[in-house]
């Protein structure tokens, strides 16, 4: 059996300071956490508004649980497609303004199932070099031509589409990058799109629910909109909950209703997580305070972690990386960190390019001046 060729492999990456470790949460989910007995400050998560664990989703997950019961049974094209879904999916599609839109389970499937039934053999995938691994995967997972952009690089792209005259086109972008916190040039990609017909793939993770007007999120913040652009959104960061969906034209999400993969062979998601997610929307339509308060949080943050001796990056997002450079070094920081009560998780390859570990600081509505000042004045310690 290749156990010795696992334990090689495994010893491989605790060499050179890339193998990872859970750690055991045993509070709720929120910036105040309780890690293995010991209580933390968290500048982990994704949960930019403190909607994961807000007692009017408990309450509305509880009584989707006591309407729906606690699973939907089988796939949505069985029995397993509820009204609770369809009512999240057309109130998603009116938040969002597209005419439809599709629930997923998961992010990550979401972006499988569009790329995989957007394209096909002779089609040809574009992707930002700092996509994420989702998106990544996707374009592995469909049979077509891939090419990768340098990050951000409009001319390059451009030559790239220019030089593709067969099939279909797909141009994929983050438009929040996951571990940068910079954004992508959202109107420039789409006159890009229309210039060579292409679709233009959005996965807005990072700004659905934080950016836009009412936290519609990127389409709105950069005031584009397109038949062309397939808009897709994760539901388990901002909004609190789980999930994901795609919002298009209608031709488009019944392409996908026929054709995505991880669309068809899979249990649809519990009916009760969209009931939550229903109330989830009418708080981030509600939140502009709790937005406002974020972005003061991140000009603080910024502000405060001048004249460290590591560089923040280009964002005025709630994703602030701090650039360490080694893994070793990264993940030293982060464990200064924790043993001062503060927990921020140090980001290593391959989820960012060699040499480029970072302590990945996220901000949420939910932390207070306070919080951030403890995290700069501990960071300006360690850096002594
Ligand atoms: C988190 C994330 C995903 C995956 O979403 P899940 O719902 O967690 O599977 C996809 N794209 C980006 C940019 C993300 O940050």
């Amino acid at each position: 059996m290749p156990f010795t060729e696992l334990q090689l492999q495994l010893d491989e990456q605790a060499a050179k300071g890339l193998l990872r470790q859970r750690r055991t949460v045993t509070s709720a989910q929120g910036i105040r956490l309780t890690v293995e007995g010991k209580q933390y400050v968290s500048f982990c998560s994704n949960d930019y508004l403190g909607l994961a664990n807000h007692p009017v989703i408990i309450a509305a997950l509880q009584a989707g649980a006591e309407l729906y019961g606690a699973g939907a049974g089988a796939a949505h094209l069985v029995s397993g497609h509820s009204l609770a879904h369809e009512a999240l999916e057309n109130e998603l599609a009116t938040f969002v303004d597209k005419p439809s839109a599709l629930l997923f389970s998961t992010g990550y499937m979401a972006n499988l199932g569009a790329v995989q039934a957007l394209t096909d053999r002779g089609d040809t995938v574009f992707a930002d070099k700092l996509n994420h691994a989702s998106l990544n995967d996707a374009m592995q997972l469909s049979h077509a031509n891939v090419k990768r952009y340098r990050h951000n690089d409009i001319a390059q792209l451009d030559a790239m589409l220019g030089e593709t005259s067969k099939g279909r086109k797909l141009v994929c972008t983050d438009a929040v990058f996951s571990m940068d916190g910079d954004r992508a040039r959202l109107p420039e990609l789409l006159d890009l799109c229309e210039k060579h017909d292409a679709w233009l793939l959005l996965d807005d993770a990072h700004g659905f629910g934080v950016s836009g007007k009412n936290g519609r999120g990127s389409l709105s913040h950069s005031g584009i909109e397109s038949p062309r652009i397939i808009y897709m959104a994760t539901l388990g960061k901002a909004a609190g909950v789980s999930g994901a969906f795609v919002a298009a034209e209608k031709i488009v999400i019944d392409t996908l209703v026929n054709n995505a993969r991880s669309y068809i062979y899979t249990t649809a998601s519990p009916p009760a997580l969209s009931v939550a997610l229903s109330e989830s929307l009418k708080l981030i339509a509600e939140g502009d305070e709790w937005r406002a308060h974020l972005q003061g949080l991140i000009t603080k943050l910024r502000k405060g972690l001048e004249g460290l001796r590591w560089a923040t990056m280009e964002s005025g997002t709630a994703i602030q990386p701090l650039m360490i450079g080694g893994n070793q070094a990264a993940l030293d920081l982060s464990v200064a960190l924790r043993e001062r009560g503060i927990w921020v998780p140090a980001i290593r390859p391959p989820t960012v390019p060699v040499n480029t570990a970072r302590l990945r600081i996220t901000l949420s509505a939910a932390h207070t001046a306070a919080d951030v000042n403890r995290l700069i004045e501990a960071l300006h310690e360690l850096a002594r």
